[in-house]
C-alpha cells in the first residue's frame, strides 16, 4: 500500500493573554492563533506489523513513545482497535522543517497530521470536529493544528472559534537553533511572578475572553489590515522569556529597528516573528538581520500566513 503524505503547518500567536488559573492546573488563556506556511512533511505507511515506528533525522526529535506523533497513532489504535487489527501498524516518517521547541507548535502539528492521515488510511470517516476532540486529549495546540487558519482559542487553547482568514501576509521569523524554552517553565514562571493579578471569578474570566473577541485585534483581522494587526500583537509570556533570554530580546529589538509592521515572540518562544508589508520587505529584513547577527546558530525564515490546517499531499 502507498504511503499517505501530509503537510503539517506551524503556527504563530498573534495574541496570547493569560487570564487566570484552571482547576486542572493549566492556565485560562485567550489566544489568536495563525497558521503559517512553514511545514513538516509527514509520511504514514502501513507496515504489516502491530508496531508503530517513528523515523525522523532531526536530533532533537525523540523516536520513542514520547514523540507526540507516536502518541497520536497510539490513540487512534486504542480508540479504533478493530481498524488497527484490520490494517496493522504504521511507519511514520517526519521530515522536520519547523524549528523544535520554538513556540511554533511543531510537535502538535505532527500529531494533527497523524490523526488526519490515519482517519483516511483506515477509512474511519471522522469529522474535523471529532479529530479536534481527539487532538485535545494529546495537547492544547493539536485541535488548532487540525483546523488551521486564523482562530481565537480560549480555555487552555483547545476551544476554537474561527476568524476571517488571513492570506499572504509576509513574515520573517528567527529562532536560535540551540535555544529551547520549555513551555511548562514559561507558564510556571509567569504564575510565580504575575499570578496575583489573575482573574478569579468564572464570569469575569468569560467576560475577559468576550472582550478580546470583540476587541481591536479581532477587528483588525476582520479588516485584513496587516498594519492594524501588527499594532495589536501581544504576548504575555514575553514578560518572563525576554528578561531571561537576552538573545531573544536582541533579535526582537533588531526586527523592530528595521521598519517592519510589528514584531512579537511566538507562544513560549524563543521564536520571534515580524509582520512585513511585502515579500520583498521580509527578504530585505532577513538580509539585514543576517548582516548584523552572523551567528549561524540563528535560523531565519521568510514565510507567510496560511489559511488551512493539515493538507493531504498524496494518498493511495
Ligand atoms: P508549542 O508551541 O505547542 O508549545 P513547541 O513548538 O514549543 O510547541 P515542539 O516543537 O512541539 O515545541 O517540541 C517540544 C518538545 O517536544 C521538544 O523538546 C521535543 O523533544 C518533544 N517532541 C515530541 N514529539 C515531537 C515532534 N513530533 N516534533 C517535535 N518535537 C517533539
Amino acid at each position: 500500500m502507498k504511503p499517505i503524505i501530509l503537510e503539517a503547518f506551524a503556527k504563530i500567536n498573534l495574541y496570547l493573554e493569560i487570564i487566570g488559573d484552571r482547576p486542572d492546573g493549566y492556565h485560562e488563556l485567550v489566544m489568536i492563533l495563525q497558521s503559517i506556511d512553514l511545514a513538516d512533511q509527514i509520511e504514514i505507511t502501513p507496515n504489516s506489523t502491530d508496531d508503530i515506528r517513528i523515523e525522523c533525522a532531526h536530533p532533537q526529535v525523540p523516536l520513542d513513545k514520547t514523540n507526540i506523533a507516536y502518541r497520536a497513532a497510539k490513540l487512534m489504535a486504542s480508540e479504533f482497535s478493530d481498524a488497527f487489527v484490520k490494517h496493522g501498524g504504521l511507519n511514520i516518517t517526519i521530515h522536520k522543517h519547523i524549528p523544535v521547541a520554538a513556540g511554533l507548535a511543531g510537535g502538535s502539528a505532527n500529531a494533527a497530521a497523524v490523526l488526519v492521515g490515519v482517519n483516511l488510511l483506515w477509512n474511519l470517516g471522522l469529522t474535523q470536529i471529532e479529530l479536534e476532540e481527539l487532538g485535545a486529549t494529546l495537547g492544547s495546540d493539536v485541535p488548532f493544528c487540525v483546523a488551521g487558519g486564523t482562530v481565537i482559542a480560549t480555555g487552555r487553547g483547545e476551544q476554537l472559534s474561527p476568524l476571517p482568514s488571513l492570506d499572504n501576509i509576509y513574515i520573517v521569523l528567527g529562532k536560535y537553533r540551540s535555544l529551547a524554552v520549555s513551555t511548562a517553565w514559561a507558564y510556571t514562571t509567569y504564575r510565580q511572578q504575575f499570578g496575583n493579578s489573575y482573574i478569579k471569578d468564572t464570569q469575569d474570566l468569560a467576560a475577559r475572553a468576550a472582550a478580546v473577541h470583540s476587541g481591536p485585534m479581532v477587528k483588525a483581522i476582520s479588516h485584513k489590515d496587516a498594519l492594524e494587526i501588527a499594532q495589536q500583537l501581544h504576548n504575555d509570556l514575553e514578560r518572563v522569556v525576554l528578561p531571561t533570554h537576552p538573545q531573544v530580546l536582541q533579535l526582537r529589538e533588531l526586527f523592530a529597528s528595521t521598519g517592519v509592521l510589528g514584531t512579537m515572540m511566538s507562544g513560549s518562544g524563543p521564536s520571534v516573528f515580524a509582520l512585513c508589508e511585502s515579500k520583498q520587505q521580509a527578504e530585505h529584513v532577513k538580509h539585514l538581520v543576517r548582516e548584523t547577527i552572523s551567528d549561524q546558530d540563528l535560523e531565519l525564515f521568510v514565510t507567510r500566513t496560511h489559511t488551512h490546517g493539515i493538507q493531504v499531499v498524496s494518498s493511495s
